[in-house]
């Protein structure tokens, strides 16, 4: 029997297992996915595109952090991760709703925000060493949790049948709504505490992302910063993804098409929105070496019906009501369930070290 069961190797789960481990608690963190991280992924160059100096990848996920977060500045520099300044030198480019483009205006959105070197999956790289492998379960996807006479029983899916595993608690750091609608507990929660939990939205769960990489960053040369915001869309807003060297130039954007509208075949999609890069940055941007896309609503390990009827990114809640849930046996610990930076990358970090805490004072390790 484990000591603790984390479900969700997120940056959250990730962080909470690292802790417990340097505690040297019997822990294991398992995931549905064939993956660790969760939401933060991102994208190497395809193969046989001649690849950079320097390894960078595109966020396909997150993709900046700031410099007032203080978890993920500290631990970007234990992993030994740099951080560096998002590109916002030049004028930002807009497109109203007759297509119209203007390219004067002094505006940077997102200046003072930090991106980080070699992508945001560097940190989930770099944190995966730090975990015994052996404690670390992909493709496990948990369907049930009973209470158990020390602890609880917890029933999962793998692609080799269905696995019990037994722990002393377990914490979910899998974003609440969707805990609510995916995972069933015996005996049954009381309705309120399923409405709790399924009333917080999943931070950016019904967004859809863009990318687009080149062989330079040809919109600096024009005085551009590679900020957009266009009325028209499919992108609503798109930024500079450069690597800091310059190596590659990248542009990504936000679809700003609710989920209906973007129901039409990929390809359809991605040719729009590069006609729209070409559109507001000119004809250099009609062929990047590499595109992206990532519908996180489509995505089921993220979003529920729920996020994807959101048209706009929500405040996150609180689940103080789910506290001490079956005597501190269920703890959760994702970005959503932050006091601070709710829904970032740096509240889940901050919802994890919350929960290694509270576990202390439960005396787990002790
Ligand atoms: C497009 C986009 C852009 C974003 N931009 C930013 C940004 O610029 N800056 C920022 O700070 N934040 C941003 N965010 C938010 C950031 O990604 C999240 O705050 C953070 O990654 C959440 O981490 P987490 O560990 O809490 O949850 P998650 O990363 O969602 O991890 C939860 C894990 O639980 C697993 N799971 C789910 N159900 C089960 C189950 N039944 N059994 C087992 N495992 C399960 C999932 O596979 C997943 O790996 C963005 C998010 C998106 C989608």
């Amino acid at each position: 029997m484990y000591e603790v069961l984390i479900v969700g190797a997120g940056i959250s789960g990730m962080r909470l297992a690292q802790l417990l481990q340097q505690r040297g608690t019997h822990y294991c963190l398992i995931d549905a996915r064939f993956r660790l991280g969760g939401r933060i992924v991102s994208q190497s160059m395809a193969e046989g595109v001649q690849p950079e100096s320097g390894h960078h990848r595109y966020d396909l996920g997150p993709s900046w952090v700031w410099p007032n977060q203080p978890r993920i500045n500290q631990l970007a520099r234990q992993l030994g991760i740099k951080l560096y300044p998002q590109y916002d030198q030049g004028t930002l480019v807009y497109q109203d709703q007759f297509g119209s483009i203007d390219t004067t205006i002094n505006a940077a959105p997102m200046s003072g925000s930090l991106r980080v070197q070699g992508g945001q999956q560097s940190i989930i790289d770099r944190l995966s060493t730090k975990l015994e492998a052996e404690r670390v379960w992909l493709n496990h996807t948990v369907r049930s949790i009973t209470q158990a006479e020390a602890g609880v029983s917890v029933k999962c899916a793998t692609s080799c049948g269905t696995k019990t595993i037994l722990a002393q608690r377990i914490v979910l750091a899998v974003p609440p709504r969707l805990v609510a609608k995916s995972i069933s507990f015996f005996p049954k929660l009381k309705p309120e505490q399923t409405q709790v939990m399924g009333d917080i939205p999943t931070w950016m769960a019904g967004q859809s992302k863009f990318t687009a990489v080149y062989s330079k960053p040809f919109w600096r040369d024009h005085g551009l910063s590679g900020d957009g915001v266009s009325r028209i869309g499919p992108l609503s807003e798109i930024h500079d993804a450069s690597p800091e060297n310059e190596s590659r130039g990248a542009l990504f954007g936000f679809f700003g098409w609710p989920v209906q509208q973007r129901q039409v075949p990929e390809k359809e999609l991605i040719e729009q929105a590069i006609t729209q890069l070409r559109q507001m940055f000119g004809p250099e941007a009609a062929h990047p070496l590499q595109v992206s896309l990532q519908d996180w609503a489509a995505d089921p390990l993220t979003a529920t019906a729920a996020d994807v009827e959101q048209k706009v990114q929500p405040q996150c809640g609180s689940l103080t009501e789910l506290d001490h849930l079956w005597q501190g046996r269920i703890m959760f610990s994702s970005a959503e369930t932050a006091k601070g930076f709710s829904g970032l990358v740096e509240g889940a970090l901050e919802a994890a070290e919350k929960v290694f805490n509270d576990l202390i004072v439960y005396g787990v390790n002790h």
